[in-house]
């Protein structure tokens, strides 16, 4: 990785890829791209786009890959992705958008594909208790609060529960990421670019066993 660290972070909702990708993000100065964090923001602005994208997440569905592709697209051709690299989380999570972003990285590949590996059981508790900044999407939880009520310990705004964090939306979500996104571990796994680490334990921990697979690919 002499030219930049181009990494996706695979895992199931709950698995912690957010804070990892915080973390990994400070780690090697690169920064992380969130899907997720970017529809948000277009809800946020209610624009014509974030309303509809609005209504796919709350039901806990996907947006097209088309769209999402022309997202990521745009993102990946800001000049603060070109030198040192990037972390892309929540996409791809189809092999159509695995496809697309081939298309987009020809020239400058990914260097590593991590699937964040977290147990079923563990992923429900976890998304259960999660809870996010309306501003910066800082993730907390129940049992790790921000210091002062409920707001941001980064930025002061106010910290909730997803609106797509309802049993039924959680359930749907698991499920369509086992059709959608799954095969995506096979497929990196055949390109030779796919790490898997495991994602319990504390959050140091989890980073230094990501920053060593990273590391490792140098
Ligand atoms: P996340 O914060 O990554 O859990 O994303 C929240 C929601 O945004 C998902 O449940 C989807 O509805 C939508 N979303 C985020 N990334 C993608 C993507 N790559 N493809 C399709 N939908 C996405």
């Amino acid at each position: 990785m002499i030219d930049g660290t181009r990494l996706v972070i695979l895992g199931r909702q709950g698995a912690g890829k957010g804070t990892q990708c915080v973390r990994l993000s400070r780690h090697y100065v690169i920064p992380h791209i969130s899907t997720g964090d970017m529809l948000r923001s277009a809800v946020k602005e209610g624009t014509e786009f974030g309303l509809k994208a609005k209504a796919i997440m709350d039901g806990g569905d996907l947006v097209s890959d088309d769209i999402m592709g022309g997202v990521v697209r745009e993102r990946l051709d800001r000049d603060d992705t070109r030198g040192r690299g990037y972390i892309l989380d929540g996409f791809p999570r189809t092999v159509g958008q695995a496809e697309i972003l081939h298309e987009i990285t020809v020239d400058d590949p990914l260097n590593l594909v991590i699937d964040l590996v977290v147990p079923t059981e563990v992923v429900l508790e976890r998304l259960a208790a999660r809870r996010v900044c309306t501003d910066c999407g800082a993730n907390y939880s129940i049992d790790a609060p921000p210091k002062y009520g409920w707001v941001c310990d980064n930025c002061g705004g106010e910290v909730v529960q997803r609106a797509d964090d309802t049993p039924e939306a959680i359930q749907k979500r698991l499920d369509l990421y086992e059709r959608e996104t799954a095969p995506l571990i096979a497929w990196y796994e055949e390109r030779k670019l796919l790490a898997e680490v495991d994602g319990l334990g504390a959050a140091d921990e989890v980073t230094n066993r990501m920053v060593a697979a990273i590391d490792a690919r140098r």
